[in-house]
């Protein structure tokens, strides 16, 4: 059978065990021998205990679990060739020609390179004397195939990334939980939540809570927002509601890019309502805790669907990621996403908020 490789890498989402287990179990269905590459990148490149065979056994009760038990890391050195020779040698004593990335737009690149690298990476340590002339002949080709693993929903190609949905779990349950106090006391409550180019979990989570007011790095709010904002919770409290919600994507700025932050709209609100107003930075909680069913059901599906996609691969066939198109696990081309996405993030950086949001839309 093929061996393959699977690893997460970049930041961890919620759902990413729930892919690695996919991966290990369908691969086992069609007869390959999986490998664990603990500690991404740098895992790869250390080799050693760090790439080790997966069972079925070792593969159970880690759904129920956030984070990746695999471990994730930033590593520099796959960032340069001695790295990458080195993680292909490591590779290639383990006959490990097939890799499974879970990671984000990072991380897909550089699996990208490597894939387009290999025939030279392989050259070279035949050179070198560091594989044999079989091992060669055996690891002619590296196919890969990559899943996005996020909170913010900040790729192109796919509905859902791996682990959004959790977190938005997360941001609703803290802003119900805070509500009951606010409410009590007739608070406002400022929450900032991530997103840092990308505002859709400021602007879904406070679709799903009935805030009264979220700023996203997308749609800088017109100037004299300050007015518009407090006209707006002075109405709301005089309907009778006791408390005030206010969603801040981390991300957000004005018109004139300036940052607007939690703690600012709390000043605004205290100066100008005199309401007893608080700010919850959720931070990493976004990212703890246990997945949702639909992102255990969505790392399960797109894990299966990634080792189909490796069995029918080429070494012609450019590489892919699986993604979410309605309620299909399908195959989309991985450069392409990925450029995509890059391209949002430099309009994101260059305020063109319009070209942002309809590279993100569809194509
Ligand atoms: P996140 O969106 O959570 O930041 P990411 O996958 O984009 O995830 P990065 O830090 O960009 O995170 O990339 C993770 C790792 O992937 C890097 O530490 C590095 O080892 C590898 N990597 C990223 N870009 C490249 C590249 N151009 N060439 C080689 N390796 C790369």
């Amino acid at each position: 059978g093929r061996c393959i490789g699977v690893f997460t890498s970049g930041g961890d989402s919620q759902g990413m065990n729930s892919a690695v287990r996919a991966v290990v179990r369908m691969g086992s269905y069609l007869g390959c021998k999986t490998y664990y590459i603990r500690e991404g990148y740098q895992g790869m490149v250390d080799g050693g205990d760090h790439i080790v065979e997966a069972t079925w056994a070792s593969s159970s009760g880690i759904m129920q679990l956030g984070g990746t038990v695999i471990g994730s890391a930033r590593c520099k050195e796959f960032r340069t060739l001695e790295g990458r020779l080195q993680a292909a040698e490591n590779l290639i004593h383990r006959r490990i020609t097939n890799l499974v990335v879970i990671g984000g737009d990072g991380s897909l690149t550089g699996a990208n390179i490597f894939r387009q690298e290999w025939a030279s990476l392989i050259q070279q340590l035949l050179d070198q004397g560091r594989i044999s002339k079989e091992e060669f002949k055996d690891c002619e080709y590296l196919n890969i195939v990559g899943m996005v693993g996020s909170i913010d929903n900040d790729f192109c190609g796919t509905d859902m990334t791996i682990g959004t949905d959790t977190a938005l779990h997360r941001i609703m349950e803290s802003v119900d939980t805070i509500s009951t106090t606010a409410s009590s006391h007739q608070r406002a409550f400022v929450l900032e939540v991530m997103g840092r180019h990308c505002g859709y979990l400021a602007l879904v989570g406070a679709l799903a809570t009935e805030a009264d007011w979220v700023f996203i790095p997308e749609w800088p709010p017109e100037d004299g927002w300050e007015d518009t904002l407090c006209k707006k919770l002075q109405a709301e409290r005089e309907t009778g509601q006791r408390l005030n919600v206010i969603l801040v994507a981390e991300g957000s700025i004005d018109r004139h890019g300036q940052p607007i932050t939690a703690s600012q709209v709390q000043n605004l609100i205290t100066s100008r309502l005199k309401y007893d107003t608080r700010v919850t930075v959720l931070g990493h909680v976004q990212r703890g805790g246990s997945p949702s069913a639909f992102d255990r059901i969505l790392g399960a599906r797109m894990g299966a669907e990634a080792v189909l996609a490796l069995m029918d691969a080429t070494p012609d066939t450019p590489a892919c990621v699986i993604s979410l198109d309605g309620n299909q696990a399908v195959r989309v081309p991985l450069m392409e996403c990925v450029e995509r996405t890059q391209q949002v993030q430099k309009a994101m950086d260059q305020k063109n908020f319009e070209e942002a949001v309809r590279l993100r839309g569809k194509s």
